[in-house]
């Protein structure tokens, strides 16, 4: 069930200092030395898992708040404290990244408000292989709606996946919907994400032992010329 946590009514509701209190200390009070606080967060994980990924990216944008969103409770507290121990020891790294408990799938707008994120990832989601339970799948035209609102015009979508059905689902889905395009394969292969994608989550690296092959779907959000 996911009735007990708590749902910030709207994006402004966010406690960032929760979540990244080098950028935004509670006591304001202290004298000129805190961090230039980045505005807002740019990029969600979703179904962060373990927070592989976010670990990776940390350091590649240190100056861009990133926020995984993992239904599990355990997982998520596993990622509070993943977090925490990186933080002490290596102090003044690992500060941009956080973790929330949420169900994505009902509350993204809750987080984040029009055009906030420059990037999502949606890395090995539970593929939801029976017709009736597609539904349940985090990457649809729904949610795709959803999704391109929250996402700034030019951002970018990855998908990942070792499921070949799920992989052609999701990118019929993001080729149908006409507020994403793809990325060109040499623009994506020049991208430093991308190597994150098979390499830097425990699911990756889980296909990575076993052999498997993965199957990438990576959009970008654009605009419609009424927008
Ligand atoms: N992305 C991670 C990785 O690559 O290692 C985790 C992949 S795991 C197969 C899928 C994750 O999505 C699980 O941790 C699951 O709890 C989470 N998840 C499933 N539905 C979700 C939802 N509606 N909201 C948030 N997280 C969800």
């Amino acid at each position: 069930s996911d009735s007990h946590f708590p749902v910030p009514i709207s994006p402004k509701e966010v406690d960032l200092s929760q979540h990244y209190p080098r950028y935004f200390p509670a006591d304001k009070g202290s004298d000129g030395e805190e961090a230039a606080a980045p505005q807002q967060i740019r990029f969600a994980d979703v179904g962060c898992g373990f927070g592989g990924l976010l670990v990776g990216l940390s350091p590649l944008f240190p100056d861009t708040l990133m926020i995984g969103m993992e239904l599990r409770d355990k997982v998520t507290e596993y990622v509070k404290e993943r977090i925490l121990a990186l933080r002490a020891a290596n102090p003044g790294q690992y500060d941009n990244i956080s973790v929330v408990r949420t169900n994505s799938m009902k509350y993204i707008p809750n987080y984040f408000r029009k055009a906030q994120l420059t990037k999502m990832f949606f890395l090995f989601p539970d593929p939801h292989f029976k017709e009736k339970n597609h539904r349940r799948r985090v990457i649809s035209m729904q949610l795709l709606d959803e999704y391109a609102y929250v996402m700034e015009v030019g951002g970018i979508i990855y998908t990942i996946t070792d499921v070949e059905e799920l992989g052609e689902w999701m990118r019929s889905c993001l080729e149908k919907h006409p507020l994403f395009e793809t990325v060109p394969e040499e623009e994506i292969k020049a991208d430093p994400v991308f190597k994150l994608l098979s390499t830097a989550t425990e699911e990756s690296q889980k296909v990575a032992r076993n052999g498997g092959q993965t199957f990438h779907a990576i959009f970008r959000r654009i605009s419609l010329k009424e927008e």
